[in-house]
C-alpha cells in the first residue's frame, strides 16, 4: 500500500520486526563482523550486499536515507556528511575531467563556489544560465560533453522558483539527467521527480533536521534516467569498473540502483564524506515532524511577508507566496501547498538602516543559517558578502539593504511585533 507523506515521515525507512526497537537504532560501529573471509570477499566484489565499514555505508544512515527516498518517491538514496558533499557527489558521479555541466545561475553560494572554482580546477566546466532564459537560450548552453543540468527548486538566497519542467525538457533533449537541489522546498512542498527531475539533492542541515542540530546531506535517484540509452555519455555507469573486477553498474544494479551504488562504492569509498550514525539518527527524528513543521514555517513566512510588504520602511519583499511576487504563478504550479519560511526584503536607506535594524531584533537571532525551528536573520552586505562594495553587491543581485529572514516555528504575532519595533527604531 502506497503511504502518504506524513506516514512516511513518521514510519518510513524502518519497520521493526517482532521484539525489535521501535525507534531507528543507532548502529554506532565502525565495522561489522563476518564468519569467513569468503563472506567478506563477496561484499568486496559487490556479489553480496551487506555492511563492512562505516566509511562506505552504515545501517542507521541507510534507514534514514530510505525514509527520504520514500518521501521523494525515488528508487535509491544515500546520506552524506553535508549538503556540500551531496552536491559534489551528485555531479562528480557522472562528470569527470573534460566534461561540462549546465547550471542555473541562481543557486546556493556554496554550490556556485564548488562548481565555478573548485570543480573547475578538477577540469569540469560549468555554464551558468539565467533561470528565466528562453528554451532556445537554454538549449544553446549545451555542448557535446555536457553531462548534467543542475538547479534549485527555490534558490537560496535569491528565492527564485525554478521552472523544473523547462529544465528537465532541455536536459532530456540532450540525453543528460536533471539534478535538483530540493533543500528549501522539501518533499513536503515539492517532489521534483514528478516534474521530470532525475536526481534530487538535499542539505538535510536545513528543514529536514529542522532544529539546527546536525549538518548533513542526501542524494536521491529517481531511477528514471536510462543510462544505457546514453551509454557513450556515461562510461562510469555503463563500462566496466576496474576497481571492482569489471562490474558494469547499470547492468548489475539496474536503472534504479546503478547511480547510488556507484556513488557509494566509489565516491564514498574514496572520499569518505559519510554522515555519522548519530547525526543520521538526529536527522531521522527531525524527519518525523517535517510534515507538521513545514506548513507552520510557510504560514509564518506568509504572515511576515505580508506584514513587511505593508510597512513604509520596506522597499521590496521577495516571497513567492505573495501575489505581488513574479514567481507567484509558478509557485502555484510547483509549490501549491506553500514554499518555505525564508523571506528576503530590502530596507529603505540601505546599509546603515539595515545594520541598525539588525541590532534591534530581539526574537530573531543573527545567524549564518536558515530553515531552523528558531527564527534567524542575516544582512548579507555586512556578513556573507561583506567583502563587496555597494556596486559589486548590485551586480550579484543583492542590495546593501537586503535582509534574509528565516521564519522559525515561533508565534507569527511575536515575529511581527519584533520586526515592527526593530523597523521603527532603525
Ligand atoms: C545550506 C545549503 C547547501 C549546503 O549544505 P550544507 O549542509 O551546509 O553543506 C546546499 N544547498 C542549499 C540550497 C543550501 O541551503
Amino acid at each position: 500500500m502506497e503511504k502518504k507523506l506524513g506516514t512516511i515521515c513518521v514510519q518510513g525507512g524502518y519497520t521493526p520486526k517482532n521484539g525489535e526497537p521501535r525507534q531507528i537504532p543507532i548502529i554506532q560501529s565502525t565495522t561489522f563482523k563476518y564468519d569467513t573471509s569468503e563472506d567478506m570477499g563477496k561484499l568486496f566484489d559487490l556479489e553480496a550486499s551487506g555492511y563492512f565499514y562505516t566509511r562506505l555505508q552504515n545501517p542507521t544512515n541507510d534507514m534514514v536515507a530510505a525514509r527520504i527516498c520514500a518521501l521523494e518517491g525515488g528508487s535509491a538514496a544515500m546520506l552524506t556528511s553535508s549538503g556540500q558533499a551531496a552536491t559534489f557527489y551528485s555531479v562528480f558521479n557522472i562528470a569527470e575531467c573534460g566534461d561540462h555541466v549546465v547550471a542555473s545561475a541562481t543557486i546556493y553560494g556554496g554550490s556556485y563556489n564548488l562548481f565555478a572554482v573548485t570543480m573547475k580546477k578538477m577540469g569540469i566546466e560549468f555554464t551558468f544560465v539565467d533561470p528565466e532564459c528562453s528554451e532556445e537560450e537554454l538549449n544553446a548552453a549545451f555542448r557535446p560533453n555536457t553531462k548534467a543540468v543542475f538547479g534549485e527548486t527555490i534558490a537560496n538566497p535569491a528565492l527564485t522558483v525554478l521552472d523544473i519542467e523547462k529544465f528537465a525538457k532541455a536536459a532530456h533533449a540532450h540525453g543528460v539527467p536533471l539534478i535538483i537541489d530540493n533543500t528549501f522546498a522539501t518533499p513536503i512542498n515539492c517532489r521534483p521527480f514528478e516534474w521530470g527531475a532525475d536526481i534530487v539533492t538535499h542539505s538535510t542541515t536545513k528543514y529536514m533536521d529542522g532544529h539546527g542540530s546536525g549538518v548533513g546531506g542526501c542524494i536521491v535517484d529517481s531511477g528514471n534516467f536510462d543510462w544505457m540509452a546514453h551509454a557513450d555519455k556515461f562510461p562510469g555507469l555503463t563500462q566496466p569498473d576496474d576497481s571492482y573486477h569489471g562490474i558494469v553498474y547499470a547492468e548489475k544494479f539496474g536503472q534504479g540502483g546503478a547511480y547510488i551504488t556507484k556513488a557509494t562504492v566509489q565516491l564514498m569509498r574514496d572520499f569518505g564524506s559519510i554522515q555519522s550514525p548519530q547525526n543520521a539518527f538526529i536527522l531521522g527524528l527531525g524527519l518525523e515532524s517535517l510534515h507538521v513543521r513545514m506548513p507552520k514555517h510557510c504560514a509564518n513566512g506568509l504572515a511576515v511577508a505580508q506584514f513587511l510588504e505593508s510597512h513604509p520602511k520596506v522597499e521590496k519583499v521577495n516571497y513567492c507566496g505573495l501575489e505581488s511576487s513574479p514567481y507567484h504563478e509558478r509557485a502555484q504550479k510547483y509549490l501549491p501547498n506553500g514554499s518555505c519560511g525564508v523571506v528576503s526584503f530590502e530596507i529603505k536607506g540601505g546599509r546603515p538602516v539595515a545594520e541598525r535594524f539588525m541590532k534591534e531584533l530581539k526574537v530573531a537571532a543573527i545567524e549564518t543559517h536558515v530553515a531552523d525551528a528558531r527564527t534567524c536573520c542575516l544582512h548579507p552586505a555586512s556578513a556573507t558578502h561583506r567583502q563587496m562594495n555597494d556596486q559589486e553587491l548590485i551586480a550579484c543581485g543583492i542590495s546593501a539593504g537586503l535582509v534574509r529572514y528565516s521564519c522559525g516555528l515561533e508565534d507569527a504575532d511575536d515575529l511581527i511585533a519584533d520586526l515592527k519595533q526593530a523597523l521603527d527604531k532603525a
